[in-house]
């Protein structure tokens, strides 16, 4: 509760998330820093060796040597690379022997520039000896804390130790707590000296590896390091423990949080004794959104930490791309979401087997937990359902994995669904294209186990066939009206069956209890010279209270199937929740997949051979839909009669689901077309008319229609560059095929045009069909020939003429023949023409 008007100005914007240092830059100062070391360097040698500068080892002091310096610097640092010929080259002039200095300066002590009077120290104690330092051959770690002994300027000094060349006899370092806090550290940089026979020297300290007693004075100084270390870690720990319970701000707010000036009751803020004001957790606006937004898509849309890693790093979620996999489940792990906050959960400690540092958990007792209902961004229920999935998916160490990573989250509406029936692995995604994705067995590729599934199929393929199964077999009407049946039915038998009477059991069991009572009484109550009893009694109890329990379990099943059955099912009612069962397949691939997979169980996959095709295989699917199972889950979250009688059926085995396979193959179209075809064909529709219907090639068809015969399937020409016979003809007629309607119209005989237009009659015919596919259709249908327009050399008044003679019916054809002048077979034909209509 505040009693001030906490503005929303006292929250601070949250801190843009940083990318990680890379492991080359670490330890490296800013430019600026590094500028003004270089120029510290070039006045403290200019001054100490008056003889090299003029002979031209040491560079002037001007901007354009400083700059070259820093980048010099740098490239060496970054890359991890010693240039210790340029070094040896310039100053081998000088008749000096050199050395190498290692400065250090770490967030708990001290400024930058420390670092800078480090290597003047170093210097000048390297001057006294008469030994000169070059700027290749200063090594400085910056702001990286002395435990990190992954720091490249220490790295580069041990490369310098160990370079072949033995360019250096010495090693200064300032002030030897320095190089490292930590011992093991300390044995081996004195190790690797001792055995390149190098000096070793603390400028301020005096400290001398070389002098007799070099290993006690490092087991002292790494003692007095270390008690250091420990003073400093109790005093920052008990201060932090202290703002932890006070709810003050420690480390960075998560994702969804930021920092709130903390206020007291007078509404003055509140300031620690530095001065500077004193923060809490308090949500965030802005970044509670993608909280939320994260926990629907892990939760309610089933997408796998990846996933969501990826979408947040399109997106740019909280202004950044650097999401992993790994943030993603910390984040969804993390109790802060309900309004719980933990602190000294876990400390860094040193592992000396694998010499590095790691996270261990502390106690339980010595965590620090503090609960905020109202700073929870995530209800309870939600958060707790993102755990039990984040538990499902983690992998069990010495167990195989129950659940594999796509029955959790499903890639494809398939996935974590196909088994292969040979070996019995999950079937996994063989190429993962967007386009092109492809199932296969793993054992299947090199056949190991003996399993037999060599091919992958798409799964375009897989989902069009199943899918299709599923829709037009399983989740019809029929298949709802029979189930019901079924189970009313069952119903029916387990109403009908008489009640049995539990009285005498119930009274069996009371006598039997009392026995027992009795028995644990006189135990009890055995004096000390009844001891030998004691045996025979606890026997006796025990024989009787197994009695007990077995009469005990009778009696639950019996009152059981006593218990009165649940109302039938309706008809009616479950038939409604189809269009409901159908879209489940429509949503979204991890949520559809779990719901197919409820529905089919696990579908076995085996491969069998296609007859005349020589690569390739039919996958065969065989499975038990459980349409039970399915329609109880629809109903599950929803109130109505039937949901009890559905969670009563689920309980019992009365129903065996009937096993069904399905062909899992992409039939190719001739294969689809072949029946049709030769149906066709038989009824006497000839090829062309049939692929002009169709919009193929007489080719084609004609290859179809051998392969209807004798099953061979049809190899086509592969695609060539240039177009073959069949495609110059196709070609040809198309661009006759206007011209050739249009001279048809008028009464043209294919003949004629074909002589005129300097083409084949059939090329004509053809060019003719093109333009007309409906008569050519219908025409195939019948079985007949199609009426391709009408060729009459008669004009049109002759055509009249005759006509109106026919439908008067007074003349006989010869007697039309010598009115009109026209040939008798000519009037036969227009007589035909005009019965046909
Ligand atoms: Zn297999």
């Amino acid at each position: 509760m505040s009693f001030h008007n906490s503005s929303s100005s006292d929250l601070q914007p949250r801190a843009p998330r940083k990318r990680k240092r890379s492991s080359a830059e670490r330890g490296l100062a800013s430019d600026h820093d590094l500028a003004n070391l270089a120029r510290t360097y070039l006045e403290v040698q200019h001054r100490l060796w008056p003889v090299p500068v003029t002979q031209g080892v040491l560079s002037a002091m001007t901007d354009d040597v400083i700059q070259q310096m820093v980048a010099h610097y740098k490239e060496c640092h970054q890359s991890q690379r010693l240039d210790v010929t340029t070094a040896m080259d310039r100053s081998n002039g000088l008749q000096l022997k050199l050395a190498a200095a290692y400065a250090r300066y770490s967030c708990d002590n001290s400024s930058p520039t420390s670092i800078v009077d480090q290597m003047v120290n170093c210097l000048h104690k390297a001057h006294a000896e008469g030994r000169f330092i070059p700027w290749e051959f200063i090594f400085t770690d910056y702001s990286v804390s002395g435990l990190d002994s992954g720091r490249r300027g220490y790295l580069n000094c041990k490369e310098l130790i160990n370079a072949p060349e033995k360019p250096i006899d010495t090693v200064y370092i300032d002030d030897f707590t320095r190089a490292s806090r930590d011992s093991l550290e300390w044995w081996k940089l004195g190790w690797f000296c001792k055995r390149r026979c190098l000096r070793m020297i603390g400028a301020s300290d005096g400290f001398d590896l070389s002098s007799p007693n070099w290993d006690i004075f490092i087991t002292i100084y790494g003692l007095l390091s270390r008690l250091f270390i420990r003073s400093l870690q109790e005093k920052v720990g008990r201060g932090m423990k202290g703002a932890a319970r006070r709810r003050t701000c420690l480390g960075k707010p998560p994702m969804g949080f930021t920092r709130k000036l903390m206020r007291d009751v007078d509404g003055n803020p509140i300031v620690r004794p530095s001065g500077r004001p004193q923060f809490t957790w308090s949500i965030d606006p802005v970044s509670r959104e993608f909280v939320e937004q994260l926990f629907e898509l892990f939760v309610d849309r089933r997408m796998s930490a990846y996933a969501i890693a990826k979408q947040f790093n399109q997106q740019k979620i909280d202004g950044t791309d650097t999401w992993s996999e790994s943030t993603i489940k910390n984040m969804l792990w993390n109790p802060a979401y309900i309004g719980v906050f933990i602190w000294n959960r876990t400390r860094r400690e040193f592992d000396f087997d694998k010499e590095k540092y790691v996270t261990v958990q502390n106690p339980r007792k010595e965590w620090i937990v503090t609960h905020e209902p109202s700073q929870a961004i995530i209800p309870l229920a939600k958060w707790r359902a993102a755990r039990k999935l984040l538990a499902q998916t983690k992998r069990k160490p010495g167990l195989r994995q129950p659940v594999s990573r796509n029955q959790q989250r499903a890639t494809t509406l398939f996935s974590g669904t196909l088994v292969c029936a040979d070996c019995g692995r999950e079937l996994l995604l063989y190429r993962s294209a967007q386009q092109y994705k492809n199932m296969y067995c793993v054992n299947g590729r090199s056949g190991v186990y003996g399993c037999k599934l060599c091919t992958s199929k798409s799964t375009r393929v897989i989902e069009d066939c199943l899918l299709g199964f599923l829709r037009d077999t399983v989740l019809t009407e029929q298949s709802i009206d029979e189930l019901v049946a079924r189970a009313n039915e069952h119903l029916k038998s387990l109403a009908s069956r008489p009640k049995v009477n539990v009285t005498p059991l119930r009274s069996r069991i009371a006598s039997l209890q009392k026995k027992i009572d009795s028995f644990v009484q006189r135990v009890e109550n055995l004096k000390e010279s009844e001891e030998g009893l004691r045996e025979g009694y606890e026997r006796r109890i025990i024989q009787q209270q197994t009695e007990v329990d077995e009469l005990k379990k009778q009696l639950r099943e019996t009152e059981q199937t006593n218990a009165p059955v649940p109302p039938k099912l309706s008809k009616k009612t479950l038939r409604s929740y189809l269009p409901e069962l159908r879209a489940i397949l429509n949503q979204e691939i991890p949520v559809a997949a779990e719901a197919i997979r409820r529905l089919t169980g696990p579908i076995a996959i085996r491969q069998e051979a296609i007859p005349g095709k020589k690569r390739g295989a039919r996958w065969i699917a065989s499975f038990s839909p459980d349409l039970l199972a399915i329609l109880r889950h629809v109903t599950q979250e929803k109130d109505c009669p039937d949901s009890v009688t559905l969670e009563y059926l689920c309980g019992g085995n009365w129903i065996t689901p009937a096993a069904v396979s399905v062909p899992v193959e992409s039939v190719p179209k001739y294969e689809q077309l072949a029946p049709k075809f030769r149906e066709l064909h038989d009824k006497g529709a000839s090829i062309q008319t049939i692929a002009a219907a169709h919009g193929l090639c007489w080719d084609q068809v004609k290859m179809i229609l051998r392969f209807a015969a004798t099953g061979e399937r049809p190899s086509w020409p592969k695609k060539k560059k240039s177009p073959n016979r069949s495609d110059k003809n196709r070609e040809k007629f198309m661009s006759h095929s206007d011209e050739v309607v249009s001279r048809r119209s008028n009464g043209e005989s294919f003949a004629k045009i074909a002589l005129e237009l300097g083409i084949g009659e059939t090329t004509v015919r053809r060019a003719w069909d093109h333009a007309n596919p409906c008569c050519a259709r219908k025409a195939m249908e019948n079985g007949v020939t199609p009426v391709r327009g009408a060729y009459r050399h008669l004009k049109p008044e002759q055509i009249r003429e005759v006509h109106s003679c026919l439908t008067e019916g007074k003349l006989s054809i010869p007697e039309i023949a010598a009115r009109t002048g026209v040939s008798q077979s000519t009037i036969r034909r227009e007589r035909l023409r005009l019965t046909q209509g």
